[in-house]
């Protein structure tokens, strides 16, 4: 579902330039669960990025359910995300001015969905939020808002998540509730999850572990959860 090949991305500012990535490969099949994991600066939110198709690399392809992002102008690539990708990231990025009911009914509208906002009912129940949707993201606790957003990302019924360190601004059992979610939607639904953690107790229960340091893979390995 998600293949990369000797991908490179080199940021440039001025006359300076900074090649954060080099050289990565891998290939994610439909179903898996990976975690990206490495120290702050290595390249991990770059390379979520790049796969799928919120920036462009400098040399490599990805090809993202079965499309090579190459090939697919701006549009297109956010079309495919529309269509078939979740996110969720580590600071929520809610609206602020939308409650949490609009916050998940508001981009399926978007998307002219049928039944947005009952669906978007149903996807807050399921995330244990039923009383709390016609709260302000404001109005809810940091827990809460990361539920918001693993209601949203779950919301087009995604073939593949990208969670940015979804548990990076939680308390342990507060975390430990949203990758529970995750892991209940990868079973439930089939759905792929690439996963960027700073916590390798998380990383050891996906399939698939990429180690990176420096922009490059240290390690690729197969966990026991396989
Ligand atoms: P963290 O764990 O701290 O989030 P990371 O592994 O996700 O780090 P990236 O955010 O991918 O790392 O950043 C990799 C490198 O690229 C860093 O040195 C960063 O400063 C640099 N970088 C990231 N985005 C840009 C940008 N838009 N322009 C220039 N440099 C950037």
């Amino acid at each position: 579902i998600l293949k990369i090949n000797g991908l490179e991305k080199t940021y440039k500012s001025g006359s300076k330039e900074l090649t954060v990535l080099r050289d990565i490969s891998l290939d994610i099949e439909k179903g898996q669960t990976f975690s990206i994991v490495g120290p702050s600066g290595s390249g991990k939110t770059t390379l979520l990025g790049l796969a799928a198709g919120l920036d462009t690399p400098n040399a490599g392809t990805v090809e993202l359910c079965g499309h090579d992002l190459n090939t697919l102008n701006e549009d297109q690539r956010a079309q495919l995300r529309n269509e078939k990708v979740g996110f969720i990231f580590q600071d929520f990025q809610l609206l602020p001015t939308l409650t949490a009911l609009e916050n998940v009914s508001v981009p399926l509208e978007l998307q002219s969905a049928k039944n947005a906002v009952d669906r978007a009912k149903e996807l807050l129940e399921k995330v244990g939020l039923a009383d709390r949707m016609h709260h302000y993201p404001s109005q809810l606790s940091g827990g809460e808002q990361q539920r918001v957003a693993v209601a949203r990302a779950f919301s087009n019924g995604p073939s593949i998540l990208f969670a940015d360190e979804p548990t990076g601004n939680l308390d342990e059992e507060t975390g430990e509730k949203v990758i529970q979610l995750l892991f209940d939607l990868n079973e439930q639904a089939g759905t792929t999850l690439v996963i960027i953690t700073h916590d390798l107790d998380l990383a050891a229960r996906t399939q698939r572990i990429l180690r990176l340091k420096g922009g490059k893979v240290l390690t690729y390995e197969t966990t026991a959860a396989i």
